[in-house]
């Protein structure tokens, strides 16, 4: 029999989802910060995988490191025992049962207000939902649908999205909200400015009377306040428009192709993507709307996996 201790009311529901939503929503300026993010993205997945309510810190920690490798800013692997502490300070849906003992272990507390890893690790500290979100979310599919859904689209481009649900290991497909409308624009800017060539390596492939597999890029990504300015945008074929948006190819302030290291694979790899390292990228008819510069440093800043190949 369901434990009726545990059932939400909706306004206890839609009280939740916008705390969940602040949490996700937080971000710093212009940068990316996806580190309660991604945690919250895990700790669904593991709800939705049928895991206990609550996981220690040393089985988290090396599953969010390689999150945030792969999808944070740059390789930064950043702190992930913050996020993990952290989010017990958002409201009461995440719970450290050791929290306690963890302050006890961390002498510079009263001042920091972190807690470094070895505290938690040392006390085996175990973080996760509280026994009422673990099961709403665990029970509601659909709530879990709107909370994913919102943090997808506050961080990630869409291109990454089903990336980032296998890296989690979600077994639900969320139903992404349409979060604006599509600014058809911006796309028929990019397809005339560029000819309805991917400006990365021509390719110009067209299905009967329609393009097939373009589209219009944004250098710095629309969820992070990037407008949809021809100047913000390049017109890729599919698979360059991932490569962008994870990073594996980026631009120089020149406009030239640069490619990560990170990138490796065999002779497809360089025919579609290693063998454009250094080469311009393909120019927009008007000259005046190529990328600018202030979208393809935040791109590198942010995006790009650095360190970029040396030419070949
Ligand atoms: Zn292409």
């Amino acid at each position: 029999m369901l434990n009726t201790r545990w059932i939400m009311t909706k306004s206890q529901q839609s009280s939740l989802f916008n705390v969940l939503k602040s949490v996700s929503v937080w971000k710093r300026g212009g940068q990316r910060a996806p580190h309660k993010p991604l945690l919250l993205l895990m700790a669904i997945a593991a709800v939705q995988r049928g895991e206990p309510r609550l996981r220690r810190y040393d089985d988290i920690e090396g599953e969010l490191k390689l999150l945030l490798s792969d999808f944070g800013p740059k390789r930064k692997v950043g702190h992930p025992e913050y996020p993990f502490w952290r989010l017990r300070s958002d409201g009461a849906f995440w719970d450290i049962p050791e929290s306690d003992q963890a302050i006890a272990e961390s002498p510079n507390f009263s001042k920091s207000g972190n807690i470094p890893a070895g505290a938690l690790r040392k006390v085996n500290a175990r973080g996760g939902f509280s026994q009422s979100v673990f099961e709403l979310i665990g029970a509601k599919s659909e709530f879990a649908s709107k909370i994913i859904s919102e943090i997808l689209a506050e961080h990630f481009p869409t291109s990454v999205h089903d990336d980032l649900l296998d890296a989690v290991g979600m077994m639900w497909q969320p139903l992404v909200m349409a979060r604006r409308p599509r600014t058809l624009q911006f796309r028929e800017d990019l397809i005339r400015l560029y000819e309805h060539r991917c400006a990365v390596c021509g390719f110009d492939g067209r299905l009967g009377l329609n393009d097939l597999a373009l589209e219009a890029a944004h250098i710095h990504w629309h969820s992070h306040g990037g407008p949809d300015d021809p100047e913000n945008g390049i017109l890729l074929c599919a698979l360059h428009h991932k490569a962008l948006d994870r990073g594996a190819i980026g631009l120089t302030e020149a406009r030239t192709i640069i490619v990560s290291q990170d990138l490796h694979g065999g002779a497809q790899v360089h025919n579609t993507m290693t063998r454009f390292c250094g080469e311009p990228l393909r120019a927009p008819q008007n000259p005046a709307l190529v990328p600018a510069i202030k979208f393809i440093g935040w791109h590198r800043s942010q995006v790009f996996r650095d360190p970029p190949r040396v030419e070949f």
